[in-house]
């Protein structure tokens, strides 16, 4: 997957359903990238859509501690709250409003789990931005914002969580030209948000209904935006709408996924999985008893760039 060519240069508007995952014993996710049609839109490769779920007298969101290669995790909440702990020793419980992002640069492993108590409510979305090559070798760090920056309309609010949005940037680190951010639209109301013309973009709902290019978003489906777009405007449909928004400089370099990893190609994959397996690399994440998510076994033949698999 990857490359460029793929990449529509100018302005369309496909929409692509995603599909429910199982995630853990206890989640269903919505799974809206990579999807049948498209697997990055600039350096966004992953897109995990979870909620809203009343999650109080359960256990909650419960990932046991699992790697990462050649990527970033994003994780953004609506409601309720999500510990995170990694192999760098981080400890951190992130909450609406706030970026958690973690850059696994060569390898890292975390653990993500409804803290006790929790909130009744637990709505959010995880992505992964994949890293260019330059990237990929550097140390792994945990990053945690409580402030990002939010530009206003008259319609509503568009909040940074990553990278840059109208010359606004989010303190978040990024390794290639991208953005991500949430758009709040009032009841009956529109946003005007300017694009860089260069990035493609794609949007998804994640509360409520809205509209964009003349095109209806359903929640659990994407709406591919494709290149050449200076502004967009999204219109609430009965009631307010959370949107968001995702794009970047289309990703040139082609990308193998498997399971947790982003890689270059088959046998990255595959030492990646032998390390974690093996505990020959990643590291612990503190606080398990040492209890881990097993990588699963690899399919038949080997993997390649554009029928990878997760
Ligand atoms: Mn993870």
């Amino acid at each position: 997957m990857g490359g460029l060519a793929t990449v529509s240069p100018g302005p369309v508007a496909e929409v692509y359903p995603g599909k429910d995952v199982p995630l853990g014993e206890a989640t269903l996710v919505r799974r809206v990238l990579p999807n049948l049609g498209r697997r990055l839109v600039g350096p966004w490769c992953f897109v995990d859509h979870y909620g809203p779920e009343d999650v109080s007298g359960r256990s909650g969101m419960q990932v046991p501690p699992h790697p990462h290669i050649g990527l970033q995790t994003v994780s953004w909440l609506l409601a309720g709250a999500v510990q995170h702990h990694d192999s760098l020793g981080s400890d951190a419980v992130v909450r609406p409003g706030q970026l958690g992002l973690m850059t696994s640069g060569a390898g890292i492993a975390h653990a993500e789990y409804s803290p006790e108590p929790h909130p009744d409510l637990l709505h959010g979305v995880q992505l992964w931005v994949a890293l260019p090559d330059a990237a990929r070798t550097e140390s792994p760090r945990w990053e945690h914002h409580a402030e990002l920056p939010v530009l206003t309309d008259a319609g509503g609010t568009a909040t940074v969580i990553l990278g840059d949005l109208a010359g606004t940037a989010s303190p978040g680190t990024t390794f290639s030209p991208a953005v991500g951010a949430e758009l709040a639209v009032a009841a009956g109301a529109a946003i005007t948000v300017p694009l860089e013309p260069g990035f493609e973009h794609a949007l998804l709902v994640l509360a409520g209904t809205a509209e964009a290019a003349g095109t209806p978003i359903v929640p659990g489906a994407m709406l591919y935006l494709g290149c050449g777009r200076a502004e967009l405007r999204v219109s609430a449909v009965d009631g307010p709408a959370r949107v968001l928004l995702i794009g970047g400089a289309p990703f040139e370099e082609r990308i193998v996924m498997w399971w947790n990893f982003v890689a270059r190609d088959n046998d990255e994959i595959v030492a990646a999985r032998a390390a974690w397996n093996d505990r020959s690399g990643f590291g612990d994440v503190p606080g398990f008893d040492g209890y881990r998510l097993p990588a699963p076994a690899l399919p038949p033949g080997r993997l390649r760039p554009g029928g990878s698999t997760r």
